[in-house]
């Protein structure tokens, strides 16, 4: 049976991953080893299009997959992921100008960008999320719901931040965001960059609630396809962030750049090994007496330990978010600490679940006097 590309509609699609099943909900926190290890599980069967590179989950179930007070997705206590914030909301309130009264962020989570928007803007902000929990930003108002069928106003901006990854048909979700819009307002979009990981070949990548897997290319043909005539594409944060903005305004600067077919045969090769490799790379490290621990408990890290056949063999995850003190990566029994655990112990490596912090986890496993190897 053909299936169209949810981005481009062409028929040119086709199985690129069959994943084993893996945890659909790797940032709902569980607090007990048989709760993790209970968790629903589903297979991501990934299909790519060779018009536009667009990779998606064509078995995505969106039933199984939970979004509430539970979730846990901020990065906000790492200082690089700080500063990361700070530069991105100063970029965009420049990209967006300083006559823009008022800005909408639809999948704010805790509100922590709308907070940091606030030193660089004087627009009126508002969020929504079904996940928001707390209170204590300074200015926004955020909605603890999905954003509402029918407007009830219209913003001169609304960015979504690591939303339409989620979404199981982004072209609806594009569509509806676009009706919350003045008619020369601008969307802007920010997702996972899928070309990083299929060029470099990122298992852990693969994540169960991330349901589109965009490269620019993809994004721009569906923000097309929704009137969206204008389009300029940024990449950010090692390249592992791609960031448009969307006008309706005729003058197209997008990406026509396209991740080859070809790419997608090296991806499912690199996918076929991973879970041996790794599993005898670990194997070995146990055989000489090391302990390992991972740093990062959330999706990566999720998608890493069930890959592998050996998960015994990791002795626990390390996460600066004292949320997940006490919780178990999903899918196993492997607990999560603060990184005091590791003070003073000899004979520790540690596999960094996002290189980008690796200079961020060297700092702290110096500053807690530990002798703990970093390893990527
Ligand atoms: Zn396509």
């Amino acid at each position: 049976m053909m299936i169209a590309c949810p981005c481009c509609l062409s028929g040119a699609t086709r199985r690129v991953v069959l994943t084993p099943s893996m945890p659909v909900n790797p940032c709902i926190l569980v607090r007990s080893a048989k709760a993790s290890c209970d968790t629903v599980r589903r297979p991501i069967d990934l299909h790519g299009c060779a018009d536009c590179g667009f990779l998606w989950n064509a078995a995505f179930d969106e039933t199984v997959v939970t979004y509430d007070q539970t979730y846990e997705g901020t990065q906000s206590h790492s200082a690089y992921f700080q500063r990361y914030l700070q530069q991105t909301a100063a970029a965009w309130s420049a990209e967006l100008g300083p006559d823009v009264d008022a800005i909408l962020e639809v999948g704010c989570g805790q509100g922590e960008f709308l907070d940091v928007l606030a030193d660089k803007t004087k627009a009126r902000l508002v969020g929504y999320d079904p996940a928001y929990r707390q209170g204590g930003l300074r200015r926004a108002a955020i909605n603890p719901e999905r954003l509402p069928a029918s407007p009830k106003e219209r913003f001169p901006a609304l960015v979504n931040r690591m939303t339409l990854e989620h979404i199981a048909d982004p072209f609806t979700f594009v569509s509806h965001m676009a009706e919350w819009l003045t008619d020369d307002g601008c969307l802007v979009t920010q997702v996972p960059n899928a070309e990083r990981m299929v060029t470099n070949m990122l298992y852990c990548d693969l994540i169960y609630e991330h349901v589109n897997y965009f490269n620019a290319f993809a994004l721009v043909r569906l923000f097309e396809r929704a009137g969206f005539e204008n389009n300029t594409c940024h990449l950010s944060y090692d390249n592992q962030h791609l960031t448009v903005f969307s006008r309706r305004s005729p003058k197209n600067f997008g990406s026509d750049k396209v991740i080859a077919s070809q790419a997608f045969d090296a991806f499912s090769a690199a996918i076929s090994t991973f879970r041996d490799d790794w599993s005898d790379r670990l194997a070995r490290i146990h055989d000489t007496g090391s302990d390992v621990f991972i740093w990062g408990a959330g999706s990566r890290a999720t998608t890493f330990i069930n890959a592998l056949r050996n998960p015994e063999m990791i002795a626990g995850a390390i996460d600066i978010n004292p949320n997940r003190t006490g919780t178990f990566v999903q899918g196993t029994a492997c607990e999560t600490h603060l990184p005091e655990i590791l003070r003073n112990r000899a004979n520790v490596k540690v596999i960094a679940m996002n290189p980008i912090y690796a200079t961020e986890i060297s700092c702290k496993l110096r500053e807690i006097s530990s002798c703990a190897e970093l390893i990527s």
